[in-house]
């Protein structure tokens, strides 16, 4: 039985660490966190948009609903396709319909296309072509759709300030399409996220962080990331003055996002030094495959030091499968490799390391996986400074369980903020992030969760995640116990 309404408000990328710093001028955030207290809300691992709102939306770990990434951690696989059918049915808003409760869902993440609910229900493509779509239709008919889905722009310096104002128009439009869906469906439950908050601060996170190595200095951008975070205040504000007193409130981030980091690990330089990684040409010094890696080395790093990063990266759009050249598939053979880095997507430091026990001839995959964790965690930066640089290092069953499972690597592990995995060979084990110029913005696990009463905070634990905010929700909804 319905007990009260909920309005839920997802915010893509809100970062608990910077929410605190800003929320004094955030009226409306500010009186969220002081009805939510003390909690500490953290994302899946690893930490991305795809898993961690698919973890939200269905209860599932993502071992559990295997919808990792558009590119599959193992082997390095396109996943255009979403397996919705893991989604549909299972997701907090279809149990609410099911249980005969009105809810209007607006623009979840990856839910595309829409499928029918019992009020409305419309998303837009992300990863894939497409136009943004809503059910029923003779409901979307009544005024015009805003964008929605994900965002595949990469701007560069000169058209950062045309992406923020293209980000915050789109903010706006959504805004105000939820407040007429609000007013028009009446739903029981409202799910509305906003995905342009975490796409921004992708790019234009080192304009407004002094502490960046690659922060300009004052710029037009200097304020950017905290007027999005004034602008989501005013929208929790007219979307909650809209929802009216009586209704719940709930806040969530999939994932909190902050400065990325500036130092890149080379994880299968690394193996490849312990002889777990081999190349092809073997013991050739000067196989041409392993002068081409150097030169690719090469090209990155005196690109990253002459500030031509942007150039790089409109030559880089003409080379056939770049992908597989920055993960050095061109050079590793992977029979002879007992061990290489997966492929987790971008320089992040969230890790995981792949095992091919054949071609360890020293023991059986059981001590191939101790001899990975210990090598991991007894890295440490070299050049004096005495810490390790892996955070933890574990077996992937030891961080989930569930059908999906084998998609993780072997081993998973997590690095210090300040570092990223990174896939060169013949190069140094420890290089700066070439790339932090054009990406200076990365996700982190902490993320945001506020509630808008007592009853609701009093529900929550220390420690939340995705999967245990799926079950407050529907015990909000009175759909299951607390
Ligand atoms: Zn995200």
């Amino acid at each position: 039985m319905l007990k009260r309404k909920l309005l839920i408000i997802g915010i893509d990328g809100m970062d608990p660490v910077l929410l605190a710093r800003f929320q004094d001028r955030l009226p409306n955030l500010k009186a969220l966190v002081q009805a939510t207290g003390q909690v500490h809300y953290e994302s899946v691992f690893p930490p991305d948009s795809v898993p961690a709102w698919m973890s939200f939306f269905t209860g599932k770990n993502p071992a559990e609903h295997g919808i990792l990434e558009y590119n599959d951690y193992v082997a390095s696989q396109k996943h255009a396709e979403v397996p919705l059918d893991r989604v549909q049915g299972s997701s907090f808003w279809d149990l609410a319909g099911g249980a005969g409760l009105r809810v209007a869902v607006l623009n979840p993440f990856l839910a595309y296309p829409p499928w029918p609910v019992t009020g409305f229900m419309a998303s837009g493509p992300a990863f894939v072509t497409g136009e943004v779509q809503g059910f029923p239709e003779e409901y979307r008919r009544r005024h015009q759709l805003p964008f929605m889905g994900g965002y595949a722009d990469f701007p560069g310096e000169q058209e950062l300030a045309g992406f923020l104002d293209q980000a915050e128009r789109d903010t706006r439009e959504l805004a105000a399409y939820a407040n007429q869906v609000w007013e028009d469906i009446q739903p029981d439950l409202a799910f509305v996220s906003f995905l342009t908050l975490d796409r921004i601060k992708h790019f234009i996170w080192r304009y407004c962080d002094p502490q960046d190595p690659t922060y300009p200095g004052p710029t037009a951008f200097s304020d950017a990331v905290f007027k999005f975070y004034l602008l989501l205040d005013e929208i929790v504000g007219s979307l909650r003055a809209k929802a009216g007193k009586d209704v719940n409130v709930l806040v969530m981030s999939d994932h909190g996002h902050g400065r990325r980091c500036t130092s890149l690990i080379n994880v299968n330089e690394i193996l490849r030094r312990q002889n777990l990684l081999v190349c092809q040409g073997g013991a050739q010094v000067f196989s041409s495959r392993r002068l081409f890696e150097k030169a690719k080395n090469l090209v990155l790093v005196y690109a990253h030091r002459w500030h031509l990063e942007r150039l790089l990266q409109k030559v880089a759009k003409r080379i056939p499968n770049k992908k597989a050249l920055k993960r050095g598939d061109h050079i590793i053979d992977k029979e002879k490799s007992a061990a290489y880095l997966s492929d987790f997507d971008g320089a992040n430091p969230f890790g995981g390391i792949c095992l091919n026990a054949s071609a360890y001839g020293a023991g059986d995959y059981e001590s191939l996986r101790t001899k990975i964790i210990e090598l991991l965690v007894n890295l440490h930066q070299p050049a004096g400074i005495k810490y390790a640089v892996v955070k933890w290092a574990k077996r992937r069953e030891e961080v989930y369980a569930g059908p999906y499972l084998s998609k993780y690597p072997d081993v998973v592990f997590e690095l210090e903020a300040e570092y990223g995995v990174n896939w060169s060979l013949f190069a140094e084990a420890v290089v700066p992030n070439p790339r932090h110029r054009t990406l200076s913005g990365g996700h982190l696990k902490p993320g945001v969760l506020l509630v808008s009463s007592s009853e609701m905070s009093r529900d929550l634990d220390r420690l939340e995640n995705p999967m245990t905010l799926h079950r407050h929700v529907l015990s909000w909804m009175g759909l299951r116990d607390a």
